[in-house]
């Protein structure tokens, strides 16, 4: 029976690069988004693939949803743990409702899809679970405590549900994107983003098509023996 794929955030930018790849790599996927209805009923038409939409840092809604895809597919083999948001402000400037919210959708998120998922993937015995960390996550950066916060968070999660997890036959692994070519890095000012990419050893932002061509492989059967891991993809900019 193929495999079904969830992708939060799957509908633009990375998730979307990751929807359609695990798609072409014959998986079914569905891909979750929040609001934007627009660009996920495009990205639906155009590549056949199942959106649906709910806000993952909502308990109940996630549970909810994923009943649904329970009903319909009988099981999730493969989680892409792929929506984040971004509330920049050094600390001193930062609100109390741009920490909580960045806490909200970037980290208590993975609470809630991953323990609503992981016992059916205990049950089947397979399960593949990759997050989606940030460089920033691992070097810290100006302006971003929560965001920072939440994205190294992610690798303490991640590699004590792979402990938790091996002997299911499932694993866990990070992916810690550098600065890759979506909305998320077009906001960025653009005398910062010069510097940023000035900095960067290649020279040049990341494709998010070069993220889903690595979460394709911790996907496949090939990796089953990659769990745990925090795997940097960001064109030499930190070497950890
Ligand atoms: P985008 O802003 O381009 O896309 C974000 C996606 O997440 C959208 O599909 C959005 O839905 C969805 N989303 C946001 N909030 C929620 C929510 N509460 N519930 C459900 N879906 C939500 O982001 P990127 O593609 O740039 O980033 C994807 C991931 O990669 C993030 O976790 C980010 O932190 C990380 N990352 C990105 C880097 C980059 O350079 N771009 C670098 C390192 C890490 P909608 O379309 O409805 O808004």
């Amino acid at each position: 029976m193929t495999k079904v794929a969830l992708v939060t955030g799957g509908t633009r930018g990375i998730g979307e690069s990751i929807s359609r790849k695990l798609k072409d790599d014959g998986l079914t996927v569905i891909a979750n988004y929040a609001s934007n209805d627009e660009k996920a009923n495009a990205f639906k038409e155009e590549t056949g693939i199942d959106v649906i939409k709910w806000d993952v840092s909502d308990y109940e809604s996630c549970s909810e949803q994923i009943k649904i895809i329970f009903e319909k597919f009988q099981k999730i083999d493969i989680l892409v743990n792929n929506a984040g948001i971004t509330r920049d402000a050094p600390l001193h400037k930062m609100t109390v409702e741009n920490w909580n919210k960045v806490i909200d959708v970037n980290l208590n998120s993975i609470f809630n899809m991953t323990s609503l998922i992981i016992n059916k993937m205990r049950e089947n015995t397979f399960g593949r679970i990759i997050h989606i960390s940030s460089v920033n996550g691992q070097k810290g950066q100006f302006g971003q405590t929560n965001y920072a916060a939440t994205k190294s968070a992610l690798i303490g999660f991640s590699k004590s549900l792979a402990l938790e997890s091996a002997t299911k036959n499932i694993t866990s692994n990070v992916v810690c994107p550098g600065y890759i070519n979506t909305e998320m890095v077009a906001a960025i000012r653009e005398d910062i983003l010069k510097t940023i990419v000035d900095s960067i050893p290649a020279k040049r932002l990341g494709d998010s098509d070069e993220i889903a061509d690595l979460v394709s492989y911790l996907v496949s059967d090939k990796a089953s023996y990659i769990n745990g891991a925090t795997l940097s993809i960001n064109g030499g900019l930190w070497m950890d």
